[in-house]
């Protein structure tokens, strides 16, 4: 898979990629500049079909598979990631539950929507108390009637508060069983009196992405907006999340070599001491790097997502993919930023933009510790007990 891409992968990557030069790169400076979500870019990605790619054609989808996605974020993110982000939450983290745990009757309710982008679905697990201990949700749902009774709140929720959002899936506490919280995942259409969501959070980077913060005060669903089987919730978004990772990890590769195709420009462009900055080998020497960081990234999600594809176990391979692309994105942004010099501390040049983009990499979807936590423990180094 990783030696050549088959026509159809090498086609949409052709395809994303000239959208995200042609239509995104032109506007994106001044929208992030705003902290403005992108409606506009999102239709038109929804016109392409990026919402559908990994969903069969039956829901509106492409038919595509998982790396196809992965593919398509990695030309996004190359040149911006906040349109990445959401068409990564949006796929992997709105649909995907659905899609993987929802019955015939949810899946044709929520996934058609969804699939044409018209809509956005997002997925609420982290909390205000504590993201990477997901087992420590509190948020309740309690059984009353034919009713799913929700209380309790979720942070840092990405496309959850949009005006074309219209679904939230989040995990809640359903009861105890063995002594063990049981937790279930119930979506939440947007609007559902007794749900509300907070004005959008003022971040470091992903400033066109929509995050929010969620409160659930008696909110009451049906009780068949529970997804997938009851008390399976945690084992649900476990499952979700290592996927999420190699799209995750597809992103951060687009940022890192979007890093190098910026330096290359400037190189050649910048003169300083009378030469163009790129004839000095220490400029020279650090773009090599970079492309090294950003080669051995796709190397290692290309791994992953052929494992996955093939249906062996890939948990370990996805948090390896994602540790050392964050990794990647992250030291890509910092050296770019010191090639252009005082330029790549200005807004108006995209550097800025991947810099300050590039930290939340390393945290959301699993932080970097989480990975080792995670690849450590694949290796059989038991963590500690509580
Ligand atoms: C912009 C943005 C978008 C997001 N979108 C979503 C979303 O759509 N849905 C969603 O559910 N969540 C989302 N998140 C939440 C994200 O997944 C969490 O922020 C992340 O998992 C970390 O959780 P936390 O912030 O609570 O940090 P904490 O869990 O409080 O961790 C704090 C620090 O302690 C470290 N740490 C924790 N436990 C251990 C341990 N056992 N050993 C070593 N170190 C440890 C962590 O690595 C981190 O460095 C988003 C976050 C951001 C910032």
């Amino acid at each position: 898979m990783w030696e050549e891409l088959s026509e159809e992968y090498e086609a949409l990557r052709g395809t994303v990629a000239e959208f995200a030069r042609q239509e995104v790169a032109p506007v994106i400076g001044e929208l992030y500049e705003r902290a403005e979500f992108p409606y506009a870019l999102v239709a038109k990605m929804g016109a392409m079909g990026l919402f559908g790619l990994p969903f069969p054609e039956e829901y509106g989808g492409m038919g595509g598979d998982y790396f196809a996605l992965c593919l398509a974020l990695e030309e996004l993110g190359r040149v911006d990631s906040s349109m990445a982000i959401t068409l990564e939450a949006g796929v992997s983290l709105g649909a995907m539950p659905i899609y993987r745990f929802g019955s015939a009757a949810q899946q044709q309710h929520w996934l058609p929507e969804l699939c044409s982008g018209e809509k956005l679905g997002a997925f609420g697990l982290t909390e205000p108390g504590g993201g990477s201990d997901a087992g420590a949700t509190r948020t309740t749902a309690r059984c009353d009637g034919s009713d799913w009774v929700i209380n309790g709140s979720k942070a840092f929720i990405t496309n959850s508060g949009t005006d074309i959002t219209s679904v939230v899936t989040v995990t809640a506490i359903t009861g105890v069983s063995g002594g063990r919280k049981e937790i279930s995942a119930i979506m939440v259409p947007a609007g559902q009196p007794g749900f509300t969501v907070s004005e959008k959070y003022s971040k470091v980077g992903w400033s066109c992405s929509d995050t929010r913060e969620l409160y659930f005060d008696d909110c009451r669903v049906p009780a068949h907006h529970l997804l997938g089987e009851r008390g399976r919730g945690y084992a649900q978004f476990l499952s979700i999340l290592d996927e999420g990772r190699i799209a995750i990890a597809a992103l951060s590769v687009g940022l890192a070599q979007g890093c190098v195709d910026e330096c290359l420009r400037y190189a050649r462009e910048r003169h300083a001491f009378g030469h163009a900055i790129g004839s000095f080998q220490a400029i020279q020497f650090k773009i090599a790097d970079m492309e090294v960081r950003a080669h051995t990234a796709r190397l290692a999600y290309y791994a992953a997502a052929a494992k996955m594809l093939r249906g062996k176990p890939f948990k370990k391979d996805a948090a390896i993919a994602k540790l050392v692309s964050s990794n990647a994105a992250m030291e890509n942004a910092r050296d770019a930023t010191q090639i252009f010099g005082g330029y790549g501390f200005m807004n108006e040049y995209p550097v800025g933009r991947f810099y300050r983009d590039a930290k939340i990499l390393e945290i959301g979807e699993g932080t970097s510790e989480v990975q080792r936590m995670l690849i450590a423990r694949h290796l059989g180094v038991e963590p500690r007990q509580r």
